[in-house]
């Protein structure tokens, strides 16, 4: 509903009052304001140009409320967006060990998306060009760790804090964990989210540091006056053989995840987040 088909009555009036005199809501999530597909019309406002159909734009406006704009609530499998969940996880111990892993492609019987392999990596250049199989070894060496020094309990109490929200009722709490393999770096439909509720957990106080880390480890250092960090990825959807973009990013003042339907890869995905955001560039790597 556009703001324009909003009944504007008595009732409502009185009703939105006594909300205002009872002050903010601290329980209740506010829903996303929604302003369908329509740019905002003021010079400069977020997004530049109309949403395309099935293209979902969740952003924090310049007040910090959450702003969506398109299908921002469609559930998808969120690709290499689950990189940024092993970071939330292990980027202070991965950039604190200075983690490097040789990429010739195939590890362990997993393939990397890359079939030549990445070569040589460290924690900036594995996030930035998404090795699987960087951060499923970096992965697998932290696991062996916690099971050594914490047991399988705490081990999986830490996965589950970080992962719960986006594994869902797939990964059931008396079921035991799924191996580790690609699906945990975002290759399947394990792990998924939409735009509303990616951007919502990217704005938690507990993803600070991770905010930090993915802006010290995006922004390549010879560009320092590159505002944005911006995390691309690809997924599959249900009609074979396709993928759909995904891209998170934040400029320290503004976060922004978008969502491109079938058919759309990771540099359509750059592409868009920067034009619909009035970011020069795109910078497609
Ligand atoms: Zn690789």
């Amino acid at each position: 509903m556009s703001r324009r088909e909003l009944p504007c009555t008595l009732p409502l009036l009185l009703a939105l009052g006594l909300l205002l005199a009872a002050g903010p809501a601290r329980c209740a999530r506010p829903a996303a304001e929604n302003s369908q597909n329509s740019p905002a019309e003021v010079p400069g406002a977020l997004p530049a140009e109309p949403l395309r159909a099935g293209e979902g734009l969740a952003l924090t406006l310049a007040d910090g409320r959450i702003q969506g704009f398109g299908d921002i609530q469609r559930v998808a499998p969120m690709g290499s967006l689950a990189k940024l969940l092993w970071l939330r996880l292990e980027g202070d111990a991965w950039m604190n060990q200075g983690m490097e892993f040789q990429c010739r492609g195939l590890w362990r019987g997993f393939h990397c998306w890359k079939r030549d392999g990445h070569g040589a990596v460290d924690l900036a250049k594995a996030l930035q060009q998404s090795c699987n199989l960087a951060f499923l070894a970096w992965a697998e060496e932290s696991l062996q760790r916690d099971r050594r020094q914490f047991g399988e309990d705490l081990t999986r109490a830490r996965l589950e804090a970080v992962f719960q929200p986006f594994w869902g009722d797939r990964v059931r709490p008396e079921a035991p964990l799924p191996m580790l393999g690609p699906a945990w770096v975002g290759d399947g439909d394990l792990l998924q989210t939409s735009p509303e509720a990616f951007l919502r957990w990217l704005l938690a106080p507990a993803q600070a540091q991770l905010l930090a880390q993915a802006r010290r480890l995006l922004i390549p250092s010879h560009v320092p006056e590159r505002r944005w960090w911006m995390k691309t990825g690809t997924a599959p959807t249900r009609h074979r053989g396709s993928t759909c973009a995904w891209v998170a990013g934040s400029d320290g003042t503004r976060t922004a995840v978008l969502h491109l339907p079938t058919g759309r890869g990771k540099a359509e995905g750059l592409a868009r987040f920067h034009q619909l955001l009035g970011i020069p560039g795109p910078e497609v790597p």
